[in-house]
C-alpha cells in the first residue's frame, strides 16, 4: 500500500525526472539552432547503438598514432555571398577524452540524416552530447555541448557548447 508520503516522493520524483528532460531538450535546441543541422534530421541512437558505437570507437582510437583528432570547420558564408571552405586543423579535445566523456554522460546521441562526412563522404555522422575532462574544468576552460563527429575517419566535424567556465 502507497503512504501518502510515497506518494510525495514519487511525485517528487516524476517532477525531478521531467525537469532533466526538459533541461536536456533545452540544451539540445540551444545547440542545433546553432549549428546548421536541422531537428527533423535527428534520428536517436538506442542504447544499444550507443554502447556499440562507443566501444568501435575506443577500439579505433587504440589503433591511432595520435589521440588528438582533427577538427574539420564548417563552410563559412561571407556577407558578399563567398564561401571560404572548411579547413582540417588539430582539435583541443582528445578521443581519450571524448571516449570518457561518452561512456560517463547520459546516452543522448543522434544520427544526422542526409549529412554526410565532408572529409570521407561516409553518411554515419553522430551528434552527442560532449562533457571535456575533470581537467578541463579545473583548469577554467571546461566545455560542455554537442559535438558532430565521423564514427568512420575519426573527424570531429562540428561542436557547439552551451556551458563554459
Ligand atoms: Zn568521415
Amino acid at each position: 500500500m502507497k503512504t501518502f508520503i510515497h506518494k510525495i516522493i514519487e511525485s517528487r520524483r516524476k517532477a525531478k525526472m521531467a525537469k532533466l528532460l526538459e533541461w536536456r531538450r533545452s540544451h539540445i535546441e540551444y545547440c542545433i539552432k546553432n549549428s546548421d543541422i536541422k531537428k527533423e534530421d535527428l534520428i536517436p541512437l538506442t542504447d544499444e547503438e550507443y554502447d556499440k558505437l562507443v566501444s568501435d570507437l575506443e577500439e579505433k582510437v587504440k589503433k591511432l598514432k595520435t589521440d588528438e583528432p582533427e577538427y574539420t570547420t564548417s563552410d563559412f558564408k561571407m556577407p558578399d555571398g563567398s564561401v571560404i571552405r572548411g579547413y582540417t586543423l588539430r582539435n583541443i579535445f582528445t578521443w581519450r577524452e571524448i571516449i570518457a566523456s561518452m561512456k560517463g554522460r547520459a546516452k543522448d546521441a543522434y544520427y544526422i540524416k542526409n549529412r554526410p562526412c565532408k572529409k570521407c563522404g561516409e553518411d554515419n555522422t553522430v551528434f552527442f552530447c560532449f562533457r571535456s575532462s575533470d581537467e578541463s574544468w579545473r583548469e577554467l576552460c571546461g566545455r560542455e555541448g554537442y559535438m558532430l563527429i565521423c564514427p568512420d575517419c575519426l573527424t570531429i566535424l562540428g561542436f557547439v557548447h552551451y556551458i563554459m567556465n
